[in-house]
């Protein structure tokens, strides 16, 4: 049977990582969550203290680093590994949230995860959500969906998310961090996040996951029948 690549693109919390994942299992496809890239380097950089407004420690960092992505039987999905060591709850830490776009602004981090992003894509089959997916990293995907959400019903599942984490987190520290991100992320120089010329916009707002779902789904199989 055809395989294809989706990608799946937008803002900060608007539930990107949960649909790509549901969409991956359906079709059993490769699901990479490629902010799980960004968050690893960011990271390796706070863990090692060093400053990635330094070019030299920020090219000795990448010459470190190495990122694989390892099956939970647990959950169904995969976590990410950095040097060998599982890394997964490290990453959705606040200290990352607070530092990782600065991070992923960088030339040399984006060409260096973009390369390792494209590697997966040898045999098709794929899902994987970011910010330019669509746009840089498989500008030719068969399938580009942009993720849209009110800013409010963002900061609310972010927050829910958090919460169950068992993370101390305020509504307020959600709202600011998403509006950081989302600025850094729409404004920097390379990669800005933007919604590709020939992406599906979907506002999910008011959709459960499963309606989100059944309607990619539908577009998968009309890519799929031609
Ligand atoms: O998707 P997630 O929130 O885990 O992404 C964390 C951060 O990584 C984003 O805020 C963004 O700065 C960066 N990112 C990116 N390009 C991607 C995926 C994530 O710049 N493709």
């Amino acid at each position: 049977m055809k395989k294809i690549i989706i990608t799946i693109d937008g803002y900060s919390s608007c539930g990107k990582s949960t649909l790509a994942k549901k969409i991956a299992k359906d079709l059993n496809y490769v699901f990479v969550d490629s902010g799980a890239m960004y968050r690893a380097v960011t990271h390796y950089f706070l863990k090692n203290h060093l400053d990635w407004t330094i070019p030299e420690q920020v090219v000795d960092a990448i010459n470190h680093i190495s990122l694989k992505f390892e099956y939970n039987a647990q959950n169904g999905t995969s976590d990410i590994l950095l040097n060998g060591e599982n890394v997964e709850a490290a990453i959705r830490e606040m200290i990352i949230n607070e530092n990782v776009s600065d991070v992923a602004a960088i030339k040399e981090v984006r060409d260096f995860t973009v390369a390792e992003q494209q590697k997966n894509a040898i045999e098709k089959g794929i899902v994987m959500d970011g910010r330019d997916i669509g746009t840089v990293v498989f500008p030719n995907a068969e399938l580009k969906i942009f993720l849209t959400a009110s800013p409010e019903a963002r900061v609310e599942r972010r927050y829910k998310q958090l919460l169950a984490q068992g993370k101390q987190v305020t509504r307020e520290e959600v709202r600011l961090n998403n509006e950081k991100r989302d600025y850094i992320d729409t404004h920097r120089e390379i990669s800005p996040l933007r919604k590709a010329a020939d992406a599906i916009e979907i506002d999910n707002t008011h959709l459960t996951t499963l309606e989100q779902e059944k309607l990619v789904m539908d577009m998968v199989f009309e890519k799929l029948k031609n």
